[in-house]
């Protein structure tokens, strides 16, 4: 099954930690939703069997009703919406009201992402995050009690800003606060962002490996005391609700990518992004000459993609879903594989590769050695 994203590329503030494509002014929104309208127009006539829609960005919470009634509206003259079982909109604490709330429900948004981030008030100041913690948990708490049953919220772990007893507290009023799904991700530095000048000049400390692992160790073991499916490295639910469109992507299927930044992927061996400028997203959709690079993946390519998505899941991945480059995996890494098994990096490595938690720890590494090279 497909999933179709849409990249709402507005922000009310810049957090600064974010490498994400976003404006923070707001001066070009009624031509983007033009721009989103005549892309939505001119890819009408995909062949997808859809299970989800994405609202992610950016902010998309920061559209109005209507706004998101046109898009809504839009996808379902332009695509076969009948077999949609999941329609979620990522959301900030800030725009959380009842009154928005209601609305989502209405236009049948059933899964909303909120963008918690930490309940610590001097860390999201630091952040720039435009929330502070008490309107978080009135958020989560505003969003149960008007009948939403799919909630996630973001969490970032590892930061120089709280202890291991802050980051617990966290984690348990996340489990206790009848969300079904957390997204939980360790601090990165990306380059160009706020945090790397503020890293740079050494008026941050750069976040430590201990205290990453520490916490990372920490949300593991909450997880399985409150039972909840640890599903993927950034990903954790209770049993039943993974998020249905990140597991598409994970699984290799087809995804359509609608506004600035979006990527596509037509689940064969073509990949697709559109351009990350608003102004010029805007005037390509408008001239009908869409700003958008493609890329023809290889065979290799494609396992290369397969290894690094599915050993970020709990299932993993089986050698033999690598097809004629089977054997090559097993004879390159055969050495490599023995070794982490040894240092309890992974669980097996003759049919299937999973991480352990210590593997997960160094995903990032383990991955760069599986990787095919033709
Ligand atoms: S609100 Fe989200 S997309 Fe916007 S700057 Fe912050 S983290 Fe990035």
């Amino acid at each position: 099954m497909s999933g179709i994203y849409l990249h709402i590329p507005f922000c009310r503030k810049a957090c600064h930690y974010c490498n994400f494509h976003f404006s923070t002014s707001l001066k070009l929104k009624n031509e983007f939703l033009e721009a989103l309208l005549l892309e939505i127009d001119r890819k009408k006539n995909q062949q997808l069997s859809l299970e989800t829609i994405y609202f992610g960005g950016g902010t998309p919470s920061l559209l109005e009703k209507d706004e998101l009634h046109q898009i809504l509206d839009a996808l379902n003259s332009s695509f076969n919406l009948s077999q949609i079982q999941e329609i979620t909109l990522e959301c900030n604490p800030e725009d959380i009201t009842s009154k928005q709330l209601e609305s989502w429900l209405e236009l049948g948004i059933n899964r909303l992402s909120i963008g918690v981030q930490s309940l610590n008030d001097t860390e999201l100041r630091l952040m720039n995050r435009n929330h502070h913690a008490e309107q978080s948990k009135k958020s989560v708490q505003l969003a149960v009690e008007t009948g939403f049953q799919n909630l996630t919220i973001d969490l970032i772990y590892g930061t120089p800003w709280k202890s291991l007893d802050e980051w617990e507290n966290e984690l348990r009023w996340a489990l206790n606060s009848g969300i079904n799904h957390l997204s939980a991700y360790a601090l990165t530095v990306e380059p160009k962002t706020a945090l790397a000048h503020q890293v740079k000049k050494g008026q941050v400390q750069e976040p430590a490996d201990e205290r990453m692992t520490e916490d990372f160790m920490l949300l593991q073991k909450l997880m399985l005391e409150y039972d909840w499916d640890a599903y993927e490295i950034s990903n954790y639910c209770k049993s039943g609700h993974r998020s249905k469109h990140n597991s598409n992507y994970w699984k290799g299927s087809a995804y359509l990518g609608l506004g600035p930044s979006a990527h596509s992927f037509d689940g064969s061996l073509t990949r697709s992004w559109n351009i990350s400028n608003n102004a010029l997203y805007i005037e390509s959709e408008k001239k009908g000459n869409p700003a958008v690079e493609f890329e023809n993946l290889t065979s290799i390519d494609r396992c290369n993609e397969l290894i690094m998505t599915k050993l970020r899941t709990r299932e993993g991945f089986q050698i033999s879903e690598l097809g004629k480059w089977s054997e090559k995996f097993k004879s390159n890494n055969f050495i490599f594989l023995k070794n982490a098994r040894q240092n309890g990096w992974i669980s097996d490595f003759k049919n299937f590769i999973s991480l352990t938690n210590d593997g997960k720890l160094i995903s990032d590494y383990i991955i760069s050695e599986l990787m095919l090279i033709d």
